[in-house]
């Protein structure tokens, strides 16, 4: 799973998105011909019900 593309264009929503380059996380958009980069951030906080 870790090569598929996981979403949409974030620019035009196309859903041609390719690995660009060797970066793992660096992808582009065929469509608009936009390259971008996922970069994990972190998890989240335990959610509260407050
Ligand atoms: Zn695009």
């Amino acid at each position: 799973m870790s090569h598929a593309p996981p979403f949409h264009c974030p620019y035009c929503s196309d859903e041609d998105l390719r690995p660009h380059g060797e970066k793992h996380g660096e992808w582009e958009c065929r469509a608009c011909r936009r390259a971008f980069k996922l970069s994990y951030i972190g998890m989240l906080a335990p959610a509260s019900n407050a």
